[in-house]
């Protein structure tokens, strides 16, 4: 099945797969196997500081060989690239799925212009590609900051510009914004299902999907998977955390031990109890 097979199935069904950001080798891991356990498909993705830790290629033959050894679906996802001609890069590399092309730093215009030259390239190779026009605010971390509810709403998708940049650009996926951020927040704020019911309207025949959800709630990515139809959830911070308790719960209780693949084992099975947990919301549990 390709990505649109799966998205196509994920929306009749009303799941969504989980996009997970691979930022080592141990998260890698633990993602293939949680989607193992729990019989489900998964997304890796890599956004353009973990492109740069892997490489384009290796993230390639680690995925082909992850397939065969853990014997579930997985698809391959480049993460907010902020060129065109790092898309074009994966494209052309073979072997990922879809491409993320944020163009949200750009005038809509210039946006639209290199979003398609994005489109063109990848469905000519039979890619899809994930569209942005709204920048989904901060980095993916833990902030001690609150955030500002009435500043970060002025970043929401517009439903009527959404449909414009789906019209003229062809995308397949649009990464909408209603109250997801990247990160987690002391106060996360809540998500406008309002808003994401105009914007399924305005766009019926594009995939959508919810970028940052670490820190939301799980009954409001239950509700945003319902009412929008989402097909794609993005989990980051979430798992940056669990990895960096871990390793710091078997750095301190392991102080002579040197090698570290021997601590890397529970490292493992920590991130992937969280990638399970989320597989559970995200409802693609046993859909393989
Ligand atoms: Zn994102």
């Amino acid at each position: 099945m390709t990505a649109r097979d799966w998205f196509d199935r994920a929306q009749k069904e009303g799941f969504a797969i989980g996009a997970f950001n691979v930022d080592n080798m141990d998260i890698f891991k633990a993602v293939c196997l949680a989607g193992k356990n729990k019989k489900s498909s998964v997304m890796l993705e890599f956004s353009q500081g973990e492109v740069s830790y892997f490489g384009l290629k290796n993230i390639v033959d680690l995925t082909v060989n992850a397939r065969q050894e853990y014997g579930i679906p997985i698809l391959l996802n480049l993460d907010h690239a902020k060129s065109a001609e790092d898309c074009i890069a994966a494209v052309e590399q073979a072997g990922f799925d879809d491409v993320h092309f944020d163009g949200s730093d750009l005038p809509f215009e210039k946006n639209v212009e290199e979003t398609k030259k994005v489109v063109e390239n990848a469905h000519k190779k039979g890619l899809l590609v994930e569209g942005e026009i709204d920048k989904i605010s901060t980095l993916s971390e833990v902030h001690n900051e609150e955030i500002d509810l009435e500043l970060l709403k002025k970043s929401y998708t517009d439903p009527t510009k959404a449909a414009k940049f789906v019209k003229e650009t062809g995308v397949d996926i649009l990464a909408a914004v209603f109250g997801n951020v990247h990160g987690i927040f002391p106060v996360q704020p809540d998500l406008d299902i309002d808003l994401l019911s105009k914007i399924r309207e305005a766009v019926p025949s594009c995939f959508l999907s919810l970028h940052g959800s670490s820190g939301i709630p799980a009954d409001q990515v239950k509700t945003a998977i319902n009412v929008g139809k989402i097909v794609k959830v993005n989990l980051n911070t979430e798992l940056r955390v669990a990895y960096r308790e871990a390793i710091g719960e078997e750095l301190s209780e392991n102080p002579e031990e040197y090698a570290s693949y021997k601590l890397a084992s529970d490292v493992i099975l920590a991130v992937a109890a969280v990638v399970e947990n989320k597989i559970d919301v995200f409802g693609s549990a046993g859909k393989i």
